[in-house]
């Protein structure tokens, strides 16, 4: 019997933290470290109930008031019996409890071990379990959505859903190259390109949504561009709402990149301001320069920044061109007319008018410095990057990503060897590999290794 206890909460300050201790001993630990007001005995409480008492070190000395919640087996996170003790959030009090803990015989958790027993014993699928931290580390409602179908299951049986397809499709192949002797029907073969074309549609649809989910996941990657002097910090300080770049009026400011953290709605910007991209004789600012070049190829959105109370010039027009050609291969670009409040010029909206038209792209007038038209501005990046999923949605991650291609691959394998005519074998070897991938997604054919690897990437005390 042995049992494993963490601290749950983030250590630091707080009100309360909360100690967790998992295993077939975890009542017996807690036994020990907590009292119960009123002389109750841990060992008497029943499943889901709490009871207040006292923290005690090994000379039964009261260390801190507490709530002990106790779960019996099954019915806990972990599938085993859990106690949650919940003490004061102060640092050294959490830490004194959780080494008590250790004294008494509970050893202190690896990262994910409460879930990894969670999915050990069955609690949870692997993409539930996956999907557990996802909900912690969801920041805006389309990634908390996602997460929660993907914690109730619905991930799991979309997946399950087609292995199944591919599965009984293997059943029937099999059948007809081991007994051709035995009348049984031939494998049609529109039919099973219905069924191999129908799989690879859903896995299409699931990888599509992928990118979008990057990106509200870690942040859309946006630089503020344009020629020096136009305004691209002061734009940068009103989206932060607070003056975190430089803003003079000397060209060539702002030389190194700076890169900040900005929410709207749903979404988060990673956005950088740059150098203004210009010819330059300055070795500092010719680097800054050279960056903000290789930022714009690495950024998701462009946003580009113009001073509209002067004409437009050669390095604007030059940087029009190349933000066309971008916008041309998909590329999102928003063209700021900025210093509205001192008088657009007319020329501007001609310059800038194929951005407008496109589907990822919008023109705006601006006033970085009085926020005049940020409003409008913000609802659009906001439309650019969560418009493009549904409630259906469900983004998966990296390591489910990587199984969705492999089954992808090896479905359009299947569907080629068929349509030329190779034989049933080949045709059947790559729809196992497909049903392989998938059933490595969905955690029921998986090393330890890639187990371990999953678990190690959460919290500790989760
Ligand atoms: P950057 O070189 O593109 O980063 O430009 P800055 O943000 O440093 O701004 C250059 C100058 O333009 C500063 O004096 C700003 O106060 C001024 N400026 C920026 N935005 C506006 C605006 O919307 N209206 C007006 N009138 N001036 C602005
Ligand atoms: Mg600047």
């Amino acid at each position: 019997m042995s049992a494993i206890c963490a601290v749950s909460t983030p250590l630091a300050e707080g009100a309360i933290s909360v100690i967790r201790i998992s295993g077939g001993s975890a009542l017996t630990v807690a036994a020990k470290v907590f009292k119960p007001a009123g002389g109750k005995s841990v060992a008497d409480m029943a499943g889901y109930t709490c009871a207040y008492g006292y923290v005690v070190d090994g000379e039964g000395a009261r260390v801190d008031d507490a709530v002990l919640t106790v779960f019996r087996a099954p019915h806990s996170y972990t599938g085993e019996d859990v106690a949650e003790i919940s003490c004061h959030g102060g640092l050294y009090v959490t830490k004194k409890i959780l080494r008590l803990c250790c004294e008494n015989g509970a050893k202190p958790a690896e990262r994910g071990e409460f879930t990894k027993l969670a999915f050990i014993n069955g609690k949870l699928s692997l993409t539930q379990a996956e999907a557990v931290m996802d909900v912690i580390s969801a920041q805006g409602e389309l990634t908390l959505h996602s997460a929660n179908l993907a914690r109730g299951g619905e991930l799991f049986r979309r997946i399950d859903g087609i292995k199944s397809g591919l599965i009984k499709l293997l059943g029937e192949l099999s059948a007809w190259v081991d007994y051709p002797e035995e009348e049984l029907p031939e494998v049609e073969d529109a039919a099973m390109a219905q069924t191999l074309s129908d799989s690879a549609a859903q896995i299409k649809r699931l990888l599509a949504v992928y990118n979008n989910g990057m990106l509200l996941r870690q942040g859309v990657p946006a630089v503020i561009v344009g020629r020096p002097n136009v305004g691209k910090s002061t734009l940068m300080n009103l989206l932060l709402g607070y003056g975190r770049a430089i803003v003079t009026d000397i060209a060539g400011t702002t030389r190194d990149i700076i890169e900040e953290s900005v929410r709207l709605g749903d979404v988060t910007l990673r956005l950088s301001d740059t150098a203004g991209i210009r010819e330059t004789e300055d070795e500092v600012e010719k680097i800054g320069v050279e960056l903000a070049r290789r930022r714009l190829d690495e950024s998701a959105l462009i946003i580009a920044v113009f001073d509209g109370s002067s004409q437009p010039a050669a390095e604007d027009t030059e940087l029009i061109s190349a933000l066309a050609e971008r916008a041309a291969r998909g590329g999102r670009v928003i063209a700021l007319i900025n210093k509205s409040d001192k008088g657009v010029q007319s020329e501007w909206r001609g310059a800038l008018g194929e951005f407008e038209s496109a589907e990822n792209g919008a023109v705006f007038e601006i006033s970085a410095k009085s926020g005049e038209g940020r409003e409008l501005l913000e609802r659009r990046i906001c439309e650019m990057f969560s418009a493009a999923g549904d409630d259906s949605d469900i983004f998966v991650n990296e390591r489910q990503k990587y199984c969705l291609e492999r089954a992808l691959e090896n479905l359009q394998a299947a569907l080629g060897a068929q349509q030329i005519g190779v034989t049933l074998d080949a045709v059947t070897i790559s729809i196992g590999e497909a049903a392989a991938a998938l059933s490595e997604l969905t955690g029921e054919r998986i090393t330890e290794t890639v187990v371990d690897e999953v678990f190690s990437k959460f919290c500790v005390g989760k």
